[in-house]
C-alpha cells in the first residue's frame, strides 16, 4: 500500500437534524499521508463531519467510502438512510481512529485497558501481543508511567494522549481528530500538539478539527474552511492563511488570531 492511495472520500454529503441543514453537500478527499485541516466557526458543522465519516452520525445523503469501499446505505424509510450492512460499518469504524474534544476515555478502566480494549475486543488481538503495543504506544505518548493508572487522576492533557494512544491501537488507516486540545488549559496544549505533529512527521493520514491556526499552518496539507455546513473556501496551508479570497474566510481568520 503506497503512498497517494486513497484513504477517505466523502462525496455530497448532507446532514439534517429535522429542519436543520447542518451539512450541505461536503465532498473531501484524503489520500494516504494528507493531513487534512478543517476550521470554521462554532456551529460550521465541523464536528458533524466527522462524526458521519465514522458513522456516529448517518449521513441523510452523500457517500462515504474508506479504501475505495464504498459504504452501502439503504433508506431508513423517514427521508434518511441507514448502512444496508451493519458488518462494512464495523469494517469502517476498525479504520478510523478518532479523538474527542473532551477525551472520552473509559472511567472505569486504567489507561492500559483503555488502549488494549478495542484491539482486544474488535481486532481480536491476543491479550499479550495488545499487552506488548499498548505499553510501546503509552511510552510514545510518554505515559508508560501512568498505564494503571484511572483517568480521573490524570490532567488533561495526559488523558488527550491516553486517548490518542488509545485511537492509534487499532493502527488505523486514518485518524479523526476533534479540536483535541480544545478542553485543555493553556499551559496543557503544547504537549498535545506535540504527539499530533510527531503523526504528521511520520505521514500518518489524518482528519484533523482544529482552532490552533499556526498549528494548522505548520502541519496540514490541505485545510477545508467551513461555513454554514459548506466548503466556504479550500486549499494549501499557504493559501488559505497568507492569501485567503472569501471575504468570509478573510474575517475568520483575523477572529482566531
Ligand atoms: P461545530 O463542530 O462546527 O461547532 P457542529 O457540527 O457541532 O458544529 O454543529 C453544527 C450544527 O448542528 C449546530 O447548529 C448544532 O447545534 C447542530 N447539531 C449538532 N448535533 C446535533 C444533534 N445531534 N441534534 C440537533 N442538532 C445538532
Ligand atoms: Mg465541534
Amino acid at each position: 500500500m503506497g503512498q497517494h492511495e486513497q484513504a477517505v472520500s466523502i462525496q455530497n454529503l448532507h446532514k439534517r437534524f429535522g429542519d436543520l441543514e447542518v451539512l450541505k453537500g461536503v465532498s473531501l478527499e484524503a489520500r494516504e499521508g494528507d493531513v487534512i485541516a478543517v476550521i470554521g466557526g462554532s456551529g460550521s458543522g465541523k464536528s458533524t463531519l466527522l462524526r458521519c465519516i465514522n458513522m456516529l452520525e448517518l449521513p441523510t445523503a452523500g457517500t462515504i467510502a474508506v479504501h475505495g469501499e464504498v459504504i452501502a446505505m439503504k433508506s431508513d424509510g423517514r427521508g434518511g438512510q441507514q448502512p444496508a450492512d451493519r458488518k462494512q460499518v464495523q469494517r469502517l469504524r476498525a479504520r478510523l481512529g478518532m479523538v474527542f474534544q473532551n477525551f472520552n476515555l473509559w472511567q472505569h478502566m486504567t489507561v492500559l485497558q483503555n488502549v488494549i480494549e478495542a484491539p482486544i475486543q474488535v481486532l481480536g488481538v491476543p491479550r499479550d501481543q495488545a499487552v506488548e503495543t499498548g505499553e510501546a504506544l503509552l511510552r510514545r505518548v510518554g505515559l508508560f508511567d501512568k498505564r494503571d493508572t484511572y483517568p480521573a487522576f490524570m490532567s488533561g492533557g495526559q488523558q488527550q494522549r491516553a486517548a490518542i494512544a488509545r485511537a492509534l491501537a487499532i493502527d488505523p488507516l486514518v485518524m479523526l481528530f476533534d479540536e483535541p486540545t480544545s478542553a485543555l488549559d493553556p499551559e496543557l496544549v503544547g504537549e498535545v500538539l506535540a504527539i499530533i505533529s510527531g503523526l504528521a512527521a511520520e505521514r500518518r493520514t489524518m482528519i484533523l478539527v482544529t482552532h490552533e491556526m499556526k498549528f494548522a499552518r505548520n502541519v496540514a496539507s490541505h485545510v477545508i474552511y467551513l461555513h454554514g455546513g459548506e466548503i466556504e473556501e479550500e486549499g494549501p496551508p499557504e493559501a488559505i492563511f497568507e492569501a485567503p479570497q472569501s471575504g468570509r474566510l478573510k474575517q475568520f481568520i483575523s477572529s482566531v488570531h
